[in-house]
């Protein structure tokens, strides 16, 4: 089922060996590009030609009323309630432990620079809705948001037909039950481009969103590509894409449990990525025959097979465990699982991942829900240089300068020094003023 890649006795950088779906974003941007336009030129209208062309749906309003939200937290299952305050309070927990406290330098005697961690005003959180529901995503948006301390949160997600045009009664149910009462039923680029641009959301033009300063949160390719068109008109965070996993197993791992794992992110998307890198060819050759049986009675077998069997899924036989390790940084998994002997040494080791999930009883789906940790994560090799969501995401950290008379004295020369070097002699000259008669010149 997987496509096998042989990189044992092979010396080259893994980079360009390794499995990964030629997902070109530039292309989809141009294809929303329209779409972006006509939300930002006529706003409601753009906005609602978008969903009747991608949803089939007419929408009049926007806008998802209180007593929808109200009526959706109201009859929600109850073990659906159960599991997602548990989701909530897991990750409350662990985001308030990431909160930074404001830090003063002392630079010189009289010279500080104090760090303030400032939150962003208003916050546009994307909860996708095409393929899968994921009321999840609202709590791992909103939960760092507001630890952080936010003030404006909206969520926008697709309008399910289903649902009446609103979005899936457990994304709405999830943000009653977090106090998010500004929600709109809109989904893709065009829900993107409302957040950035601001837009009317009914047709009388009697209801607004105004424009969000940053977007969060996962989506599809088109929802990538708005994000990437819109960056600079506001805040982003890093790309979180199609969904990937990358289990790094020796022979010790359970390969009931590797195709499993490999399967449970296959579902997300036909675009996803499976990728499992291991020495030990025995444990390929098991998998695969758990992966057949498996997705034989997997729900969404049309969907999975299409990822598992795609040109971004695989399995990759590696020397040893070292080669294996340099075949995951070089990879940047978005979910990276260690199911190895000394799984926690090894997991300490890698050096690019989005997150990490140590040993046999860690698997992604317990990061998907129920671990605390952040399931909003780069994908496409952005864990390079990307973390996941966190409260960070959400803050600024403002300099706040102070230097008194004399520390200024102090390291004027110096200041007027590299003024000179650079040319700019009137930055020099805004030092000397201060302690200056007046009678000198500008030249440095
Ligand atoms: P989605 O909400 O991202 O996209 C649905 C919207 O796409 C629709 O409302 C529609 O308006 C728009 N659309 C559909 N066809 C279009 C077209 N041809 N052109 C332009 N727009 C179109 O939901 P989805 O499709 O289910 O995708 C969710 C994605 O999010 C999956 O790839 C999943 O793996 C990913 N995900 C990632 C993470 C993460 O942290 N990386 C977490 C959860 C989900």
């Amino acid at each position: 089922m997987l496509n096998r890649i042989d990189l044992r006795g092979d010396a080259r950088d893994p980079r360009d060996l390794l499995p990964r779906a030629q997902i070109d974003v530039s292309v989809a941007v141009e294809e929303i590009r329209p779409v972006v336009e006509a939300v930002r030129e006529h706003g409601f209208d753009g906005i609602r030609e978008a969903i009747h062309r991608f949803d089939g749906i007419i929408l009049d309003q926007l806008r998802v009323p209180a007593e929808a939200l109200a009526t959706a937290e109201r009859t929600l299952d109850p073990e659906v309630r159960a599991a997602l305050v548990e989701c909530i309070e897991r990750a409350r927990r662990v985001h308030v432990d990431q909160r930074r406290a404001d830090h003063t330098t002392q630079v010189v005697p009289g010279g500080t620079v104090t760090e303030r961690w400032v939150p962003v005003d208003r916050v546009g959180l994307y909860v996708p809705g095409g393929l899968a529901m994921y009321p999840s995503t609202v709590v791992m948006n909103v939960v760092p948001a507001q630890v952080a301390g936010v003030r404006s949160l909206v969520v926008v997600s697709p309008p399910q037909p289903d649902n009446g045009g609103l979005p899936d009664a457990r994304v709405l149910a999830a943000c009653a039950l977090l106090g998010v009462d500004e929600v709109y039923a809109v989904g893709g680029a065009q829900a993107v481009a409302m957040l950035a641009y601001g837009a009317a959301t009914d047709a009388e033009g009697s209801q607004r969103c105004a424009p969000v300063d940053m977007i969060t949160g996962p989506g599809n390719i088109w929802v990538t590509a708005a994000k990437r068109l819109l960056r600079g008109v506001v805040g982003i965070d890093a790309e979180a894409g199609p969904t990937e996993i990358a289990i790094l197993a020796d022979d010790s791992a359970d390969p009931v449990h590797v195709a499993a794992d490999l399967i449970s992110q296959a579902e997300h998307d036909p675009l996803a990525a499976s990728v499992l890198v291991t020495p030990s060819a025995a444990l390929v050759d098991a998998v695969e025959r758990e992966l057949v049986r498996q997705v034989a009675a997997a729900k969404h077998v049309e969907r999975i097979t299409t990822a598992l069997t795609g040109e971004q899924s695989g399995a990759v036989l590696v020397d040893d465990l070292e080669a294996g390790l340099r075949v995951v940084d070089a990879y940047a998994a978005e979910h990276l699982e260690i199911q190895t002997r000394d799984a926690r040494t090894w997991a300490l080791r890698v050096r690019n991942a989005g997150a990490i999930f140590v040993g046999a009883y860690s698997p992604v789906s317990l990061g998907d829900y129920c671990a605390g940790s952040n399931h909003v994560l780069p994908t496409g090799g952005c864990a390079r240089h990307s973390s996941g969501l966190s409260v960070q995401s959400f803050l600024r950290g403002i300099h706040i300068v102070e230097y008194d008379e004399a520390a200024l004295r102090e390291v004027a020369p110096h200041v007027v020094t590299l003024s000179g070097v650079e040319d700019l002699p009137a930055h020099g000259q805004a030092v000397r003023a201060r302690f200056s008669t007046g009678q000198e010149t500008t030249s440095a």
